[in-house]
């Protein structure tokens, strides 16, 4: 009996064109999250590919616009227009052109009431706001334009709306709020948890590789003293050794000791931990300094959350080394937050 509906769900899915049983990011939503997330950053460069698969994925042209278009209430009319201007481009140099066009119902209806209705609908209740209250307007544009013009246009579910919107507010800093209220709105429009948490790491990726200081290549030559994977960009190796090290999430070095010189650590990007032996971790974020003397034994890495980039510099001195220790277990990083 288990089999036969194992068989019927697996049948199901297929005639829907996923795979119910897997739930995550198919290649056409891993690519329009990429694209959202690109566009978002205003990164033409990492856009223009991320456009590509989308479109090879089976994406059409009308519907990557009107992702592009809707990006602009998350990341301004300039990154909008720019993101256009790439997909236009795209479009123009390609030798498989997409002549397919989406129909759309054209809407009917005041923009102010439609908005106000698709708004509850998505969120699951009627939003209201002390801000709201405070700026009516502000209300008033939300509901009417974004979720009244934009989204009652047929042209794209709701579902890959929110999906674009996770991914635009995940690529951007100071819009936590926003972030946590839309993942909530996608869920209720049947994004998962998995592509959720797909279209975070995906973002967390894109922003550990473009920092200021360059992402550098694999962290080989340590490997054996790291849990993870680290990424190593040398800076400067005459006088001062500086490397820009980035950790992916959950990476940590092993307990070491620097002799003579000591380390300093400079925090570039996302969220991280130092531990001196004995001591409470340190919770690290961007623009926190560390200074770890000499002898002191200790380890520096990654949340589990998140992607980590700290500047490592050598303090010189003469006859300075490295003592690789024992790894930092998992039952000791399970504790941190
Ligand atoms: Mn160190």
């Amino acid at each position: 009996m288990k089999k036969i509906l194992a068989f019927i769900v697996l049948a199901v899915g297929f005639v829907l064109g996923e795979n119910a049983m897997a739930e995550g990011l198919n290649e056409a939503q891993k690519a329009i999250a990429e694209s959202a997330i690109y566009t978002a950053r205003g990164d033409q460069k990492g856009l223009k590919p991320a456009l590509e698969r989308a479109l090879n994925a089976g994406v059409k042209l009308d519907e990557l616009k009107e992702i592009l278009v809707q990006s602009y209430a998350y990341c301004g009319f300039p990154r909008s227009l720019n993101a256009l201007g790439t997909l236009m481009t795209l479009e123009e140099e390609r030798q498989k052109r997409d002549v397919s066009s989406v129909s759309v119902t054209p809407v009917e209806g005041d923009s102010f009431i439609n908005g106000s209705i698709n708004q509850a609908e998505l969120v699951g209740a009627p939003v209201t706001g002390k801000v709201f209250e405070f700026a009516p307007l502000i209300d008033r544009y939300l509901k009417a334009h974004l979720f009244g013009d934009i989204f009652s246009r047929d042209l794209l579910d709701w579902k890959t709306r929110e999906l674009a919107t996770v991914a635009m507010l995940s690529a951007r800093d100071g819009v936590e709020s926003q972030l946590k209220s839309h993942i909530e709105i996608a869920k209720n429009n049947g994004v998962t948890d998995e592509q959720i948490a797909e279209i975070l790491a995906l973002s967390g990726q894109i922003k550990a590789q473009n920092v200021l200081f360059g992402f550098g290549k694999e962290n080989t030559q340590y490997a054996p003293y790291f849990i993870g994977t680290s990424y190593l960009q040398p800076l400067n190796t005459e006088g001062l050794n500086i490397a820009n090290v980035t950790f992916e999430p959950k990476c940590r070095n092993n307990w070491h000791i620097h002799h003579k010189g000591g380390q300093i650590l400079m925090v570039v990007a996302g969220r991280g931990w130092y531990q001196e032996w004995g001591k409470p971790a340190q919770e690290l974020h961007p623009g926190d300094v560390v200074n770890i003397p000499p002898e002191v034994k200790h380890w520096h890495g990654a949340a589990k959350d998140s992607w980590f980039t700290h500047i490592a510099l050598a303090v010189p001195a003469e006859g300075a080394s490295n003592e690789w220790l024992e790894a930092v277990t998992d039952e000791e990083y399970s504790k941190l937050k």
